[in-house]
């Protein structure tokens, strides 16, 4: 019989193709007109350097693919964002939280031929918080006389200013190297941080009930002082109590505070969202329940599957739904939400309150899905059953085939299957639906990977 022996002796540190390399992000920040953009233009080395000195001009596209020395790397531009002038270093700062947030090393930019602002000072300390590896680069410096402008700039404590000037490439080489001997040697994880409280994101697009619920959850249990023995907490994050348990809410700043966004920055909505939902272990979705789905919502829903993150959605204001709308939205969920039929519904209302208690038992469900360990035993005798009784079609004269399986990792559940030939993608779910039958994995995604023998 073809039952293979033992897997590849690699496999729990290799997650197979998904998880290959990604190149280390790298975020420009700083406040407007201090050359960003320039400077970002110069790094990518083009010609064109589109810098407008239009304020108010925005960019759709913020990120981009760069090389140096051989070594690829993404680079964040947050430049040409022009937030309002009131509350305007606040604005700086949030803009770079979100953008250091996702990066692996930030370049922090300042004028020397202004010196330090407010608005710069406002930056230091989300940049000291955070931990990330910091390359000064005192800008603007276009000649050697104003080197000694730049060398003010080691008052911020962040170390040796870099003098470059963006605009004629002065020092620019020298930059470059400083960045890449600042970024980390293995990119950055999108790994969860397991110890501690449980990770919790409440993710949903904007006005779906995301602070009102919240403020219920937190607000009717005792909200856990900060410093509890042996946690340290992000200061976005709040420790809550929820039946009993304490669990860290993600980015619950962001939440709470009604995020001004300047007009047409959703994208930095997406990213703290994004943000959230990598640092999390469970996401609960808020969808509005009384307003038709939209594309936004199936994009978090999607992003949470992808990044391999428990889920439960949660249908908020059923108190407005009526019984018209509910038909509606089940129709709408067999169209629409078939993809994340594994992930537990509860419908709640964080106004009246209702059912907002089985919040609790469904996050814990769904950690429990996904971490669901199936033994390699028990897996290869499922799966045994499986192909005797549902073989693979043959597909020119030849029959793929599931010789052995094993999980390689948990949260989320990740299986790796050992074939002769290429099974047919409608096949891979018909495996994960009956992977689901058997062995739970309720609120959790399943991720399937194949190797082809031959
Ligand atoms: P951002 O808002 O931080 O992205 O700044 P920009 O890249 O749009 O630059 C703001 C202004 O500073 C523009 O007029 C640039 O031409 C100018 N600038 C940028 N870098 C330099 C530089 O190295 N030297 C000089 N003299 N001007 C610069
Ligand atoms: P967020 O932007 O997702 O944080 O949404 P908010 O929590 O600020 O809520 C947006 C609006 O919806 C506010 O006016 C809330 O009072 C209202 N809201 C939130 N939850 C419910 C609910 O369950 N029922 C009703 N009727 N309104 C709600």
């Amino acid at each position: 019989d073809d039952v293979a022996g033992p897997p590849d002796p690699d496999l729990s540190t290799d997650p197979g193709a998904e998880g290959a390399a990604t190149p280390p992000v790298v975020a420009v920040v700083g406040r407007p007109n201090v050359g960003k953009s320039t400077l970002v233009n110069r790094i990518l080395g083009r010609r064109e350097a589109v810098v407008q000195d239009v304020p108010g001009v925005t960019r759709d596209r913020v990120s981009y693919d760069a090389t140096w020395s051989g070594r690829d790397f993404v680079l964040v531009d947050t430049g040409g964002w022009a937030p309002d002038a009131e509350g305007m270093a606040a604005q700086i700062a949030e803009q770079a939280e979100l953008a250091i947030a996702t990066a692996d090393a930030v370049v922090f930019v300042v004028d020397a031929t202004v010196g330090t602002l407010d608005t710069d000072e406002a930056v230091v300390r989300v940049l000291r918080r955070s931990r990330k590896p910091v390359v000064l680069a005192a800008n603007k410096v276009d000649d050697q006389r104003s080197e000694a402008e730049a060398a003010s700039m080691w008052n911020l404590g962040l170390g040796e200013p870099h003098p470059v000037s963006a605009l004629h490439g002065r020092g620019s080489g020298d930059l470059l190297d400083a960045i890449l001997e600042a970024l980390p040697e293995a990119p950055r994880s999108t790994e969860p941080v397991v110890g501690g409280p449980r990770r919790v994101a409440i993710v949903g697009r904007p006005n779906v009930g995301k602070s009102s619920l919240l403020n219920k959850v937190a607000g009717r249990q005792r909200s856990v002082v900060d410093n509890a023995a042996g946690t340290t907490v992000d200061p976005v994050d709040e420790l809550v109590e929820v039946d009993g348990v304490v669990y860290r809410f993600i980015d619950t700043a962001g939440i709470r505070r009604r995020v001004k966004e300047a007009s047409g920055h959703e994208y930095y909505a997406s990213l703290r969202t994004q943000a959230a939902i990598e640092r999390a272990e469970v996401c609960v979705v808020v969808v509005d329940a009384s307003e038709p789905l939209t594309e936004q919502d199936l994009r978090i829903l999607t992003s949470v599957e992808e990044t391999g993150r428990a889920l439960l959605i949660a249908f908020n204001k059923w108190d407005l739904t009526d019984e018209e709308r509910r038909r509606y939205l089940g129709r709408e969920m067999e169209r629409d939400l078939v993809q994340f039929g594994w992930a537990e519904h509860v419908n709640i209302s964080a106004l009246t309150g209702r059912h907002v208690d089985r919040l609790g038992p469904a996050i814990e469900q769904a950690l429990a899905g996904w971490e669901t360990r199936v033994s390699t035993g028990k897996l290869n005798a499922f799966l045994g059953r499986l192909v005797a009784a549902h073989p693979h079609p043959v597909r020119g004269g030849k029959q793929p085939r599931i010789l052995f399986g094993t999980q390689a990792q948990t949260a989320p559940p990740t299986f790796v299957l050992f074939t002769s030939g290429t099974l047919e993608a409608g096949y891979l779910r018909f495996v994960e639906r009956r992977l689901r039958e058997e062995f739970g994995f309720v609120g959790s995604p399943v991720h399937l990977q194949v190797r082809a023998r031959e």
